[in-house]
């Protein structure tokens, strides 16, 4: 039989990480591939999920989601950025901020439309805009004295008749650069003067380092009527397994994501609502304990792997880190990574496959440090015997 898959997924295959999982799983090396956190996340958000299940939560809730966590998302809004979103109406709950991504793009995009995104980019994104059948606009994100930003003329030139939504990750992975207030405004002067909605994926809202603030766009002036703001429990919580995220914007904008949601999915899974909704009520204490042991575990590795060789972007958001593999001698990331597990029993992943354009990310490899101290050790130290393999793969 023929290829039975439609044309335009094609291009997309297995997602990296499930690839570089399944290969740390079968080399039995150390994953700094995929994004999880290899510990728990607060024991008694954890306690509430069970006894949701218990107490008999357990058939569908409501369409927009279960009205404590709307309700718990817009205290947390209000508290944290000073935004108000009604619980009813201005809200929608997803089964994770995949689904809050690909329900906005095939909500506002007619086939044709243009959806500009910052490269690297996750990648859902890409696969979220052909499913729509739209055209992807890659801005590319470029290191400036060793971090990664845009270049505001090339953001302008991207913007043409077809543009309808401008997708905005910041904290941002896989660079790990937190937009400051002035770029945010470039972003913003544009949505006004071409009426574009922005998309702004947010799940690392709470991972940030050395003080840096999180600014989301939706708090600029005039942008809240034409943001949709999207969150996710899994980074926040440590529980990346729940897919638990949501929607905020105003109602005709969450109404139209909400038309497409209810026929991918319907509703979310009902007891992670409950529990999340503890989450941000009563954890956010737990939280700023994550985010502290997280600058100290990028510490960790970022020194460990600049002794290893690798040029080090430190990161000032998420739990990734992007490196430039050339001082080792290597220039093809993917080939790098699929050599990795042989070479020093890590697994990491290949930045170039977040770009439109690969051959610009093609020397950048991201390594994830959500994990225990001991477990970065014993990376770093397997990844420093590196130094005298460059020139193999790539
Ligand atoms: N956006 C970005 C930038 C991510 O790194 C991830 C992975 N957490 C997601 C979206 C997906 O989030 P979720 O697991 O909530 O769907
Ligand atoms: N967000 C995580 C990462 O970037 C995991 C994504 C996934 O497994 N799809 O690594």
């Amino acid at each position: 039989m023929s290829d039975p898959l439609v044309a335009r997924m094609r291009e997309f295959g297995t997602t990296i990480f499930a690839e570089m999982s399944a290969l740390a799983a079968r080399t039995g090396s150390i994953n700094l591939g995929q994004g999880f956190p290899d510990t728990d996340g607060p024991p008694e958000m954890l306690e509430r999920a069970v006894s949701a299940v218990r107490g008999g939560l357990n058939q569908y809730p409501p369409g927009p989601g279960v009205p404590e966590l709307r309700q718990a998302v817009s205290e947390h809004r209000k508290d944290h950025y000073g935004l108000a979103y009604d619980p009813d109406g201005e809200i929608l709950v997803t089964v994770g901020a995949t689904e809050a991504v690909a329900a906005s793009i095939l909500a506002l995009c007619e086939p044709g439309d243009e959806v500009i995104a910052f490269e690297p980019y996750y990648d859902s994104y890409a696969a979220s805009v052909a499913l729509a059948g739209a055209v992807l606009r890659p801005v590319t994100l470029r290191p400036v004295e060793g971090r990664f930003t845009f270049d505001p003329a090339e953001l302008r030139a991207a913007v043409g008749p077809r543009t309808r939504v401008i997708l905005v990750n910041s904290p941002h992975n896989p660079t790990g650069t937190v937009l400051t207030r002035a770029e945010l405004e470039e972003i913003a002067l544009l949505c006004h003067e071409h009426s574009l909605v922005a998309v702004t994926d947010e799940v690392y809202e709470h991972l940030t380092f050395d003080g840096v603030e999180h600014i989301p766009l939706a708090t600029l002036p005039g942008m809240r009527d034409r943001t949709v703001m999207i969150s996710s429990a899994g980074k926040t919580f440590s529980v990346t397994g729940w897919k638990t995220g949501w929607v905020c914007a105003p109602p005709e904008l969450v109404r139209a994501v909400q038309t497409v949601k209810q026929f991918l999915t319907f509703t979310a899974a009902a007891p992670w609502q409950l529990a999340v909704a503890h989450g941000l009520r009563h954890e956010l204490g737990w939280v700023s304990s994550l985010r502290a042991g997280l600058q100290a575990k990028r510490d960790r590795l970022t020194a460990g792997l600049s002794a290893a060789g690798f040029d080090v972007y430190r990161p000032a958001g998420t739990y990734f880190v992007q490196t430039d593999i050339r001082p080792l001698g290597f220039t093809d990331g993917l080939a790098l990574t699929r050599e990795l597990p042989a070479l020093a029993g890590v697994v990491a992943i290949p930045t170039q496959v977040f770009y439109a354009h690969p051959e610009r990310g093609g020397h950048f490899v991201r390594f994830a440090f959500c994990k225990k101290d001991e477990v970065i050790d014993e990376a770093v130290s397997r990844l420093a015997r590196l130094g005298g393999t460059g020139g193999g793969p790539g």
